[in-house]
């Protein structure tokens, strides 16, 4: 009913020349395998050119790592989500947690990120997660609810279906620790259950949740495995297109 999805997300990360030669060994890998899930990669904003070339007659989508929610205009520096819907784009991240711990995201702005990235037929992956400190507070998964519910305000049951979460636990984003497979599952299954009482069962259980957090070769398979576990979101290990590759090979 729901296909797995496997996105790698770059961040600000590989020079031109680097792209360029991810792009052919990545094409070379992925010939190389039965490919059973959705396959996004999100470079770099300057980049997306160049890999959505790149990846033109490959069985990969390609997505960005952010975008700004007004209508194009005086906003100096930022990308609108009509730039990347006539780039070839198909998925933004919207909400990763350097986004909002570094420039101040919250759920009011990503929920507006969200709304305009449907309106120009991109599907947003929004990311939640709470820090070590908040998992061993009280009211954990309250404040999940809190952050998938504020991102999302406003989105209607139709739209709903097209978009993708990511738990990204960020205590486990790029330093090698991973929620255990039964740890992710649990919480993946709270919001599938928080996503049915927003939208109904019928598209909740169409909405892809990724995981995301030190996600590499060898721990892969274990995570997408469980039920409401519906591929992942990689950063550092899709890098490296051999380990990407073999991230895709296990959904
Ligand atoms: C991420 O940036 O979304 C991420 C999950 O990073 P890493 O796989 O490196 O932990």
């Amino acid at each position: 009913m729901r296909k797995n999805i496997i996105a790698g997300n770059w961040k600000m990360n590989k020079t031109r020349e680097e792209s360029e030669s991810f792009v052919s060994d990545f094409i070379e890998g992925l010939s190389k395998i039965s490919i059973d899930c959705e396959v996004v990669v999100c470079p770099p904003a300057i980049f997306i050119d160049q890999v959505v070339q790149g990846l033109k007659n490959a069985n990969a989508s390609v997505g960005a790592q952010d975008m700004w929610h007004t209508a194009p205009g005086a906003w100096t520096g930022e990308i609108s989500g009509e730039m990347l819907s006539s780039s070839g784009v198909s998925y933004v991240i919207l909400g990763h947690s350097e986004r909002r711990e570094h420039f101040g995201e919250d759920n009011d702005l990503v929920s507006q990120k969200v709304h305009k990235a449907l309106s120009v037929g991109l599907k947003p992956i929004v990311c939640v997660g709470e820090t070590l400190e908040e998992r061993e507070g009280q009211d954990f998964q309250t404040l999940l609810k809190e952050r998938v519910f504020g991102s999302l305000k406003g989105v209607s049951v139709e739209d709903a279906e097209n978009i993708v979460i990511a738990y990204e636990p960020i205590w486990a984003i790029g330093t090698g620790l991973t929620a255990t497979p039964e740890q992710a599952q649990e919480v993946h299954s709270w919001i599938r259950d928080f996503l049915t009482s927003l939208y109904g069962a019928s598209v909740a259980q169409k909405i892809s949740i990724l995981y995301g957090g030190s996600v590499k070769p060898s721990n892969a398979a274990e995570l997408i495995k469980k039920e409401d576990i519906d591929g992942a979101l990689v950063g550092g290990a899709s890098l490296k297109a051999a380990d990407f590759v073999s991230i895709i090979q296990s959904a």
